[in-house]
Formats: C-alpha cells, sequence, structure tokens
C-alpha cells in the first residue's frame, strides 16, 4: 500500500512475440524455468506500494491463466482480462477493469478515487521493487512518469529512403522502457479518445507506447525519470540469453 493513493498494476501479455521466431509465444518463453510473464507479477505481488494487479492475456490463454487466481502465490492478482489485436488495445481492456471497480466503488458510496496505474510489458522480466517504488512517487508528483535509460548510442533519424534527416542531440535522447505510470484519470481520458479514433477509423499516429497517448490526446507533459539498464524488452532470442544473465545476477 502506497499511503496517499491507491496502486493498480497492469501487466500486458498479450502480445503474439513473432520477432522471437520461436513456435512458443514470447510471455510463455521459460527463463530460469519459470515462464516470462510470472517475473513481472512476481514484482509487483513483492512490491509494497501496489494493490491491485490486472493481468491482460490473450483470448486463447485466458482460461489457463484464470487458475493463477487460485494461486496463494498472487493475492493481489484482481483481474485477468483478454486483450486486443494492438497493445494499445490490450491496455484499454487494462484500464476498464479498473473503471468498472471505481464505478463499483462509487456505488457502494465509497467516494471518488483517483488511483495511480502502473502499465508494464511482461516482456520486461526485469523489473525491480526500486524502479518501481520511484515510478509510484514520481507519478504522484507529476501525473505522467516513464522509466527509460539515457542513449548511449548516437540517434538518427531517418527519411522513407533511408538517409538521415536529422541528428538529435544525444543528451536529450532517452530510451523508454515500462512500467509507464499515470494518474488514473488522466490516463483513462486519454484512452477514451485515443479509442473514439480508433472506432472511427480517424487514428492517424502509430501508438507505441502510453506516454504519446497522453502527449497527444491530453497535451499533458510526460516526466521521464531514470529505469534500469537490466529492465530490457527481450524481443530476439539474444536478448532472453541477456535477460536470463541479468535474472540470474539478481537471484
Ligand atoms: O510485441 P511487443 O514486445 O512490442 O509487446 C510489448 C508488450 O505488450 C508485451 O508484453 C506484449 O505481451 C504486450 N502486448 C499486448 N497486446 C498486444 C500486443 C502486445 O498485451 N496486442
Amino acid at each position: 500500500m502506497f499511503e496517499k493513493r491507491v496502486v493498480y498494476a497492469i501487466v500486458l501479455a498479450a502480445g503474439a512475440g513473432s520477432r522471437m521466431k520461436m513456435a512458443e509465444r514470447k510471455q510463455f518463453i521459460e527463463i530460469l524455468g519459470k515462464p516470462m510473464y510470472r517475473y513481472s507479477l512476481e514484482a509487483f505481488q513483492g512490491a509494497p506500494e501496489v494493490d491491485h494487479i490486472i493481468l491482460v492475456t490473450d483470448g486463447e490463454d485466458l482460461e489457463a491463466l484464470k487458475a493463477l487466481r487460485l494461486e496463494e502465490a498472487f493475492p493481489k492478482l484482481f483481474a485477468i482480462r483478454e486483450g486486443g489485436v494492438e497493445r494499445y488495445h490490450s491496455v484499454y481492456a487494462g484500464l476498464h477493469a479498473i473503471e468498472e471497480e471505481l464505478v463499483h466503488q462509487s456505488f457502494l458510496g465509497n467516494g471518488k478515487e483517483n488511483p495511480i496505474v502502473l502499465i508494464h510489458d511482461c516482456a520486461r522480466p526485469g523489473l525491480t521493487s526500486d524502479v518501481i517504488h520511484r515510478s509510484i512517487e514520481a507519478a504522484d508528483q507529476y501525473e505522467a512518469v516513464v522509466v527509460g535509460v539515457p542513449a548511449k548510442d548516437t540517434i538518427k533519424i531517418l527519411d522513407d529512403e533511408n538517409f538521415v534527416e536529422s541528428t538529435p542531440d544525444r543528451a536529450h535522447c532517452w530510451l523508454m522502457q515500462t512500467p509507464q505510470s499515470f494518474s488514473y484519470d488522466l490516463i483513462w481520458k486519454a484512452y477514451a479518445k485515443l479509442m473514439a479514433k480508433d472506432r472511427s477509423g480517424t487514428l492517424a499516429v502509430k501508438v507505441t507506447d502510453d506516454a504519446m497517448v497522453v502527449e497527444t490526446f491530453m497535451k499533458k507533459k510526460v516526466r521521464i525519470i531514470e529505469g534500469d539498464e537490466r529492465n530490457i524488452k527481450v524481443t530476439t532470442k539474444g536478448d532472453l540469453r541477456l535477460a536470463e544473465l541479468y535474472l540470474n545476477e539478481k537471484k
């Protein structure tokens, strides 16, 4: 429990993970004998500030994963929802579970709450309690916060023909990770606007993270804080080996 506000964590595990080129879907690939999605669940379960966890999964896995709610290991697991085609559909499914709970609470006369929501890709099994803690503190202060690490390489912006268009100052280039953390009211309104555009077929931007939903639809500045070098996103087999190395060190 965070003394100031209720904290929800959404764990996204509904992608196809096709870039891994493995028969098994990425979230179920085992690292040190454990399916990848469990690392994120365990990190949030073990973080004292987090109250409720929502797992978003593929329709095919929904029934099997519902068994997790019976496990003693995850008493904070509050809902398991089916995700969608794009990552942002899956995020919306997770946010919807929170919305339903808040409507239910206000019906019970429990007053209006504005919780903090952390949105995390289970493809990052290296999430630490320290990153969770700092994300929550910063989200309470700034309303929209993303963890990241400074770019070590020079970043180039390319045109459609792979020629360099511009070279941003490296000091201002950071690589974004998750969790991306928000005040619930802000992220819910941002996603409601995004989904209205999506439904009407007028969505003009490619949505690749949650911060850009807030930037685009709420014109709200997002604060970046230091993440962790070991909080890598597992996308290739090489990443998998690196994640294994980091998680082994942690053990
Ligand atoms: O595919 P990628 O690695 O970019 O996905 C990032 C995260 O979003 C993963 O944890 C994946 O499980 C999740 N995702 C999702 N629903 C989708 C696509 C991705 O929950 N439709």
